[in-house]
């Protein structure tokens, strides 16, 4: 399944003069990140990360990933309105994940006070991996939902039209044509726009919440440019303001500055060092509000990995959408192996599997945002240590996908131009509207595929390691 460029790659001449287009073409598309020295200021800013070349995906996965992205919109939505199966399932994380256990706090307090948010919105990716089977036939295998600040949708609307310009460059027109166009944000926007419409007030705002430091502001800027192009107001808002400056009237009606807000979108909130006390009190008091939260914290909960390993026990996903078996055997096609490391006999075992055979297996904390999952020889040392204490009840393990590596180069900001041998990670957008009992939008948004140098085993594009990519189906 490689793509059909692969001698290109050889060409030292042909590849310098493509970079030096590329990066041109990156900048011009407007595929950009501030900078780490100056995270919050947009005088001096570089061009995001990306491949020079875009790279190889199977067509019949990349449709499989389309096709079942509304099983798990719904998936997540029927999740996240199941007290029942959350309680239970985070039963034993909470007791020793301080992070669930507080967003699990606020979930209850919520849920006892009664809810004032009628319209639900969620934005979810599912990402996945192309695992290379004993045969070398590559499968579908899904590393994560992120239901909360799922990002690159913006930039990720821009990297083809750059990768078309490459492929010319490099005399391959014909190859260029056939990118696909794909443009999440505009997606995720008319879901924001849904969100807002249905809350009902024409003069409220979408509240963008954001964090202190703001290096990928240009991802958030594409979705927010849509919804002024569709004349709804939007404003930029950290915790700390909210704390500040936001309050709720009798009717739980949410007021930023005097200004009513419909629709909260977080692309924060998502790990621990995004909160302090103030921070936890202004998140409790978003939640507490009638305006639209994407995703409420019951969704966010819905996205945790011990809900997933959870999704992965036989009958699970029948109990959570009865009825629906077509939608749950695409889902559980591209199930990967994962197993509870809960107290007990049968997570003894478990633990004593992956010490003895750490390579087949990744150990997962309920974390987000890449680099915090641990690999091999680290596996095995912190499984010693942990296997006869509680603690062990925080993470999960995951049958490792090994995908089929490709030659790429990765285009990086003051880093020499060097080839490397890398594997990428699909994902696919899904947008839902709820309004009471009711589906009102249920859609896959489009895509996004990012690519890293396989000696790195973990972390996104935020996170320095993986760049922006476009697939080119064969
Ligand atoms: P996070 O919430 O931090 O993004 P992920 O589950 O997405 O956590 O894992 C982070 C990265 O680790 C992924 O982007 C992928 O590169 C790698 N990874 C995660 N799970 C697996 C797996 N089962 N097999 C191989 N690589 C994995
Ligand atoms: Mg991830």
């Amino acid at each position: 399944m490689a793509a059909p460029w692969e001698d290109v790659l050889r060409n030292k001449a042909a590849v310098e003069e493509a970079a030096r287009v590329a990066v041109d073409a990156a900048l011009l598309q407007g595929v950009l990140m501030r900078t780490e020295g100056e995270p919050n200021a947009s005088d001096v800013v570089n061009y995001a990360p990306f491949t020079l070349l875009p790279s190889a995906v199977p067509s019949a996965l990349f449709q499989q990933a389309y096709a079942v992205q509304q099983d798990f919109n719904l998936l997540v939505d029927a999740i996240s309105q199941n007290k029942e199966f959350l309680e239970r399932t985070l039963a034993s994380t909470i007791k020793v994940d301080d992070f669930t256990a507080r967003l699990f706090r606020i979930y209850m307090q919520v849920l006892e006070e009664g809810l004032a948010q009628s319209v639900f919105l969620g934005i979810n990716r599912s990402d996945y991996m192309f695992d290379c089977g004993v045969d070398g036939t590559p499968s579908l295998k899904q590393i994560e939902i992120n239901t909360i600040a799922a990002s690159f949708g913006g930039l990720t609307s821009r990297t083809a039209a750059v990768h078309g310009q490459v492929l010319k460059v490099l005399g391959r027109s014909e190859e260029a044509s056939r990118l696909l166009p794909n443009n999440p944000s505009k997606g995720l926007a008319l879901g924001i726009a849904k969100a807002w419409e249905l809350y009902g007030s024409q003069s409220a705002v979408v509240m963008f919440l954001v964090e202190e430091v703001q290096r990928n502001i240009f991802d958030q800027r594409c979705v927010e440019n849509e919804l002024w192009n569709r004349n709804i107001r939007v404003i930029r808002k950290r915790f700390r303001d909210v704390f500040e400056k936001g309050s709720l009237d009798d009717a739980k009606r949410l007021y930023m500055d005097g200004q009513e807000v419909a629709v909260v979108y977080y692309r924060e909130g998502y790990v621990p060092k995004n909160y302090d006390q103030q921070n936890w009190e202004a998140r409790l008091l978003l939640e507490r509000s009638r305006a639209v939260k994407c995703p409420d914290i019951a969704t966010q909960l819905a996205g945790t990995k011990k809900v997933q390993q959870e999704l992965s026990q036989p009958g699970t996903l029948e109990r959570l959408l009865p009825g629906r078996t077509e939608a749950v055997a695409r889902m559980r096609a591209t199930f990967a192996g994962l197993y509870s490391l809960d107290v007990g006999e049968e997570g003894d075992k478990i633990a004593a599997m992956a010490i003895a055979d750490p390579d087949r297996f990744v150990l997962k904390p309920q974390r987000e945002g890449g680099g915090n999952n641990l690999y091999d020889e680290e596996l095995r040392q912190v499984l010693e240590k942990i296997k006869d204490s509680p603690e062990r009840t925080s993470y999960i393990l995951m049958d490792k996908i090994k995908p089929q590596p490709a030659m790429n180069y990765l285009l990086r900001a003051h880093s020499p131009l060097q080839v490397s041998e890398c594997i990428s990670e699909l994902g696919i957008f899904g947008v839902y509207v709820r309004q009471g009992k009711e589906m009102v939008m249920n859609k896959a948004a489009g895509h996004l595929l990012r690519t890293k140098a396989i000696e790195h085993a973990d972390g996104g594009v935020a996170a320095g390691v993986a760049v922006l990519d476009t697939p080119y189906l064969v």
